[in-house]
């Protein structure tokens, strides 16, 4: 389970994350929903540890992350994969090269590799483009190395920030399969960012709604999203 404690987080003076309470249970799929701007990425950044808040908690299993001006836990040590849109996939390195590099820095043995590598590369269906570079690929082959590697240490917590919003439609909606059968497959938790309503409803079990660095509570009855 993820826990936030009215967390928040400044930029210059100025409240981004303004006292944010949210708790995402293990193995849901929850959507952070709301227009640019508005504080989801940095939401991503501080549960995966890349940004400390300025106040509040971050517990991660019951275990506290993360406290105001302090990370208790690098984020390394969070058991989380990352898809966001800026990680790009390293361009010199083969597919299994980049599926295997997370793996190489933890240490893993290179058999090992191999297997985990054959693993993740059967799960995304890219089997017969182990030795090809990124350029060799279709945009929606290369997220899909991508989700392979974020999800070839095994996270417990896996972050996605607007994966597919580069994507056109076709290959975004099948991407959603995509991710939604690596979930029912891996079980990982899974914090989605997302400006389209509409993916946000195909992806997750519950829409968290965000306003101006705040989560916006206003009644949504009647509504699918
Ligand atoms: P969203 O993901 O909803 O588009 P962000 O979390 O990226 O929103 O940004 C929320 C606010 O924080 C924006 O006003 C943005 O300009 C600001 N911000 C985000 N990251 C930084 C940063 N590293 N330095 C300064 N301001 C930032």
């Amino acid at each position: 389970m993820i826990e936030l404690r009215a967390v928040s987080k400044d930029y210059n003076g100025h409240r981004v994350i303004d006292t944010v309470s949210l708790k995402v249970e293990t193995g849901e799929r929850v959507a952070l929903f709301g227009p640019s701007g508005c504080g989801k990425s940095t939401v991503l950044h501080l549960i995966a540890g890349l940004v400390i808040p300025d106040a509040g908690d971050i517990l991660i299993d019951g275990e506290f992350v993360a406290t105001a001006h302090k990370n208790l836990r690098e984020p390394q040590e969070r058991g989380i994969g990352l898809v966001f849109q800026d990680l790009a996939l390293w361009p010199h390195m083969t597919v299994s090269e980049n599926i295997a590099f997370g793996l190489r820095a933890k240490g893993i043995p290179q058999a090992e590799r191999e297997e985990r590598v054959r693993e993740m590369v059967g799960l995304v269906r890219l089997g017969d483009y182990l030795n090809a570079r990124p350029a060799e690929l279709s945009g929606g082959q290369q997220q899909r190395v991508a989700l392979a590697r974020a999800l070839a240490l095994r996270p417990r917590i896996v972050l996605m920030d607007e994966p597919l919003s580069t994507l056109d439609e076709e290959l975004n909606l099948q991407l959603r399969q995509e991710i939604l059968r690596l979930h029912g497959e891996l079980k990982f938790t899974l914090v989605y960012v997302t400006h389209s309503r509409d993916e946000a409803a195909a992806l997750a079990t519950r829409i968290v709604y965000f306003r101006q660095g705040r989560l916006d509570t206003t009644p949504r009855t009647g509504r699918t999203a």
